[in-house]
């Protein structure tokens, strides 16, 4: 479903890039075979691509940068000031906390005893040997 009057298709290409989808065209072409009237082709594309609006975006004077000594004077403070130092509430944690890396290592060597030596447990009870 296209309308002409609102510039819309049920695709919505239309709507999003502004510029007429497939469906608008073949419904321009209809249009201009059914000889009604379609006026001019570039206001069926949305007002950003248009020349006029272009020219009227690049009208005013861009003004030079001027060299540094022409800069003028800024009242901020040129050194920086640490942040304040806020102490946490409740004691501070003294343990370190253990890397992922170091919990895997941890895992093996643990996994690696109860495979290679036979618990003092195990002989005592008179299970194994
Ligand atoms: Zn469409």
């Amino acid at each position: 479903m296209v309308d002409m009057e609102k510039r819309e298709c049920s695709c919505r290409k239309w709507e999003l890039t502004g510029i007429p989808c497939k469906h608008a065209i073949a419904s321009l072409n209809e249009m201009v075979d059914n000889n009604e009237k379609v006026g001019e082709l570039y206001t069926y594309v949305h007002k950003v691509y248009w020349l006029d609006t272009w020219k009227e975006m690049y009208s005013f004077k861009v003004e030079p940068i001027k060299i540094r000594s022409m800069w003028p004077k800024s009242d901020c403070p040129t050194t920086l000031v640490p942040p304040p130092h806020n102490k946490a509430i409740g004691r501070p944690t003294k343990k370190r906390r253990i890397t992922t890396k170091e919990m895997i290592e941890i895992q093996q060597l643990t996994v690696s005893k109860r495979v290679t030596m036979p618990g003092p447990a195990r002989t005592k009870m008179g299970i194994d040997v």
